[in-house]
């Protein structure tokens, strides 16, 4: 909210601003995902790959299309920053503004992290949420957001004049580098917002700014993903650990996370097949001629 205001009220201004809302994209016709098999699934996990996050880094892992994953807050309360990408193709990666736009603010069960266009096709589907007791506090704050987007040293050194390189954006960077064999300023551009795992936010009441509060995430909590496609993943334990203070310094305590990654038994997801993408045909009403 501006605190100076250039123009004065018109003479409707209550009646123009008295018209009720509408929500933007209603999601009676979204494809639903079949939580009850996902349900059933779940029940006949095997581990098969376990990946440590070490503070103020980032790690990468990949998840086979039919399984699932796991976020696990271990030994102290610690924010991660997700990146994902179509495993074989960097250019299909999650896209944060429009999976806000389909399911709102902050992601739980049942949300899914959908990819950017020309693709737009659920990445992954949240299916167990440790912290969803949580809902909205008096703040107004909740849990893994999809409005921030990732600390990153730009913005940093525009605010504070200084250099600070464990930034979850310079921490995936470095990961999806030492992934890929690409440089760091090649692997850069992949780097997209994220699912801010574990992470409170909201905004404040007065202001409307961006703000942060101690995650209420403990050791043992964890967030689970179904992979719909075959996928790429990075996380980042942000430097910010519970982000109750302040990030991109290395002021805050920070701890690790893990990501367990899981195969169900495939006769469990019978009548389950990784989703196509987009079906609208890419012609954005060319002109003749054109
Ligand atoms: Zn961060």
């Amino acid at each position: 909210m501006k605190l100076i205001r250039q123009n004065r009220a018109p003479a409707d201004a209550d009646a123009r601003k008295a018209i009720k809302p509408v929500i933007c994209y209603p999601v009676d016709t979204l494809p639903k995902p079949d939580m009850r098999l996902y349900a059933t699934a779940r029940e006949t996990l095997e581990l098969i790959d376990t990946v440590i996050v070490e503070p103020r880094d980032a790690s990468v892992f990949r998840v086979p299309a039919g399984h699932f994953f796991r976020i696990i807050s271990v030994e102290g309360a610690q924010v991660g920053d997700l990146d994902l990408w179509a495993a074989g193709n960097l250019d299909e990666r999650f896209y944060s503004g429009k999976t806000r736009a389909l399911h709102g603010t902050h992601l739980s069960t049942g949300d899914r992290m959908w990819s950017g266009f020309p693709y737009l096709r659920p990445m992954a589907t949240i299916t167990w949420d440790t912290l969803d007791w949580y809902g909205f506090d008096a703040d107004g704050g909740s849990v893994h957001d999809v409005i921030g987007t990732r600390c990153d040293p730009y913005t940093h050194h525009l605010l504070s004049g200084q250099d600070y390189h464990h930034c979850c954006h310079s921490n995936l960077t470095r990961a999806l580098a030492a992934e890929t064999g690409l440089t760091l300023q090649q692997t850069e551009t992949h780097v997209h917002d994220v699912l801010n795992v574990f992470m409170c936010t909201g905004f404040t009441q007065d202001t409307h700014q961006y703000f942060m509060k101690a995650s209420p995430v403990r050791p043992g909590d964890y967030l689970e993903f179904f992979a719909e496609i075959d996928l790429l993943g990075a996380l980042s334990a942000c430097p910010g650990g519970d982000c109750s203070a302040e990030h991109s310094s290395d002021t805050a305590a920070c701890y690790p996370l893990k990501v367990e990654v899981y195969k169900p038994d495939q006769k469990a997801l019978e009548g389950w097949c990784s989703p196509d993408s987009s079906g609208y045909s890419g012609g954005h009403g060319e002109r003749p001629g054109c």
